[in-house]
């Protein structure tokens, strides 16, 4: 439940400094990257050497996993304290589908991923997946036009569950596969996390879908 989650009125009012010591004199700097369902963290900890200069965010419900995440950053960030190495990444608990708005501004992340979300197999769960019509609003509104919306998993039905409510949004483009294997994230993507991992293990399939987020087309 969510009755002890901690969340701003108004992005405004979070004060990301505990998250992000090394800038804290830097008012200007932003959450750039957010990662949905973090789980383990694996990808934004791949992501945090390549985008040394950009603040990206795992966002997780479970408050266990977000401690593990927590002490794993903080392990990474002594280890490199030399070089100011991982001081970009950090873990925050909070239930995405309800308070995204609250933590990002209009426009403010150029990428969110969503990385083997939970199926919800049953046709009375699929309200409770974390990509739908509604939530796609929210995270269109959190995009900059020309971010990216990363999505990735290894059950077909929920692929194109998400590729069925991705292409019909007006806010969202999909990007070419020839295009996607481009761009240097996608790799990490596919074998960057715990879950990407495991599906690896069992050889089983893993379906890709990045989108970009375009301008209104009635503005
Ligand atoms: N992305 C990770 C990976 O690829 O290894 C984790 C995938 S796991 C199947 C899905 C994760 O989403 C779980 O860790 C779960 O706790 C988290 N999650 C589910 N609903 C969420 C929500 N509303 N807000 C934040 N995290 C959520």
């Amino acid at each position: 439940s969510d009755h002890n989650l901690d969340y701003p009125a108004h992005p405004a009012d979070m004060d990301w400094t505990s998250h992000y010591p090394k800038y804290a004199n830097d008012k200007t700097k932003k959450i750039e990257f957010a990662d949905i369902g973090c789980g383990y963290g694996g990808l934004m900890i791949a992501l945090a050497p390549l985008f040394p200069d950009t603040l990206m965010m795992g966002m997780e419900i479970r408050s266990k996993v977000q401690d593990y995440v927590y002490q794993r950053i903080k392990a990474l960030r002594d280890t490199h304290a030399d070089s100011n190495g991982y001081q970009n990444v950090s873990i925050m608990r909070m239930n995405a589908m309800k308070f995204l708005p609250n933590f990002f501004e209009k426009a403010q992340l150029s990428k969110i991923f969503f990385l083997f979300p939970d199926p919800h197999f049953k046709q009375r769960k699929h309200k409770a997946r974390i990509i739908s019509p509604t939530l796609l609003a929210e995270y269109a509104y959190a995009l900059k036009i020309g971010g990216i919306l990363y999505t990735i998993t290894d059950v077909k039905d929920l692929h194109l569950w998400m590729v069925k409510h991705l292409d019909n949004h007006p806010l969202f483009e999909r990007i070419s596969d020839a295009e996607c294997e481009q761009d240097p994230v996608v790799e990490h993507v596919r074998t960057a996390t715990e879950e990407g991992k495991k599906v690896e293990r069992n050889q089983g399939d893993k379906f890709l879908a990045c989108y970009r987020r375009i301008e209104d087309p009635l503005v």
